[in-house]
Parts: structure tokens; sequence; C-alpha cells
């Protein structure tokens, strides 16, 4: 299939690139998980990227990953599904029992539920916490100044096994000094993952010292339309 190709050859250009931006990070050996956001993309343009060997993948809202994903983790059990977008602690159970990676936590009432029903599910999942790393009205995240105090409530109060941080720059500006500051508060943190980076700056990221990339367009094609 031709379509199939394509998805493939995508693939092999990111983790190319990938490779390349690797040995330009300082100690040039951080392993780099490339995250494939197939948000908004229907089952028949994620199966190629099953069939071709590829596992991670992001999704950002649970409604929309549970209509795709069950059906395909079954087929694909070794699927490593990410949550990459806002939660509501009314989905949590949901998300919890559907996904296997939280990226984004980022506030108190979210982890005591997040944690709660990991608990009930039995499952207890891989977390980052997200950061508003631009300090942005508008945005998810924890904000800069309380994002050390968050993790360790994370941790301590809440016992959720917090393993990195993630951010989404202000778009139209320089990200480098945001991942930047997201690298030094993980640092501080004690925290060695690092979300960041998506199809327009994944490689300064990594240069950076990203671990994941959440990758969208560049391996799926544009979005019919943006779901922030
Ligand atoms: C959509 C999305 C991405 C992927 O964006 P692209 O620019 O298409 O690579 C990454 N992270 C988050 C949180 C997203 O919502």
């Amino acid at each position: 299939m031709d379509s199939c190709k394509n998805s493939l050859e995508r693939l092999a250009i990111i983790k190319k690139r990938m490779a390349r931006a690797q040995t330009r990070f300082g100690s040039g050996k951080q392993d780099v998980t490339l995250v494939a956001v197939s948000k908004t993309f229907p089952v028949k343009d994620i199966r190629p990227f099953l069939v071709g060997g590829h596992r991670v993948f992001g999704e950002n809202r649970v409604q929309e990953a549970a209509g795709k994903w069950v059906g395909l983790k079954k087929e694909f059990n070794d699927v490593q599904l990410h949550l990459i977008g806002p939660l509501q602690t009314n989905k949590a159970r949901e998300a919890v029992e559907l996904f296997d990676v939280i990226e984004t936590v980022d506030r108190e009432k979210l982890a005591r539920v997040l944690a709660r029903e990991m608990e009930h599910c039995g499952r207890k999942l891989e977390c980052f916490v997200q950061v508003n790393i631009g300090n942005e009205a508008q945005k998810a995240g924890i904000s800069v100044n309380e994002a050390l105090e968050f993790v360790k409530r994370c941790r301590n109060e809440h016992g959720l096994n917090i393993v990195g941080l993630m951010c989404i720059p202000p778009l139209e500006q320089a990200p480098a000094p945001y991942f930047a500051l997201l690298h030094s508060l993980a640092e501080q943190a004690g925290l060695t993952k690092l979300s960041m980076g998506m199809s327009g700056d994944f490689e300064v990221a990594i240069e950076i010292g990203a671990t994941h990339i959440r990758v969208g367009s560049a391996l799926f094609g544009q979005r019919a339309k943006i779901i922030a």
C-alpha cells in the first residue's frame, strides 16, 4: 500500500533526524522515545505505523483515544499509549484504564483523583508533571514557581510515580530557553525524563536533553482541524 510506505518513510526520516540531533546533545548518549501523536487521525492512518513496528503513541483526548485504541491495543498488546492533553477528573478512571503514561498531571485535585483511580484499577502508571513553562494565562500546566513543590506533593502525599516533566513552550517564540528551563527544573526535582519538542522543534529539544518527543504532523501529515 502506498500510504503505508509513505508513513514508514516519514517515520524513517524522523528517526534519522533524531539520531543526528542526539549526537549534538552534550553526552550524545541519552535515549529518546518518539511518541507518535495520532490525535485526529483514524485507525487506518495509525495501523501502518503499528504494522511497521512502532509502539509508542500519544493522544490528547480520552474519548477519541478510547474509540481507536481499545481495539488496537487488543491487536497490538505491547503498545504504550501516552495521554498528552488536559485531563478532567471525571475522565480519570477511563484514562487510567486506557493509557500507559499520563504526561499532563498539573494540579492538586487531578493528582489526588489519579492516585485514587490507579489504586482502584491496580495500575500504577508513569506520570509526567506538565509545567506551564511560559507562564501563559490560557495554557495548562503547573506554574514554574510551583513546579518543584508540586512534584514533591505528587510523590510524597499522593504516591504518584512521577518520572519527569513535560512542557509546550509558547507558540512563535524560540523554544530553546524554555526547554533549558524545563531541563533545569527537572534536575532540581531529581527527575530524569523530559517530554519536550514537537514536529517543528524536536531537534532543538533533543539537543537540550529531551528524552521524549511528541511528533504528530511530521509523521501523520497536517491535521484537518487544530485541537489544542
Ligand atoms: C498535537 C500535539 C503534539 C504534536 O504536534 P505536531 O506539531 O503535530 O507535532 C505534541 N504535543 C501535544 C501536547 C500536542 O497536543
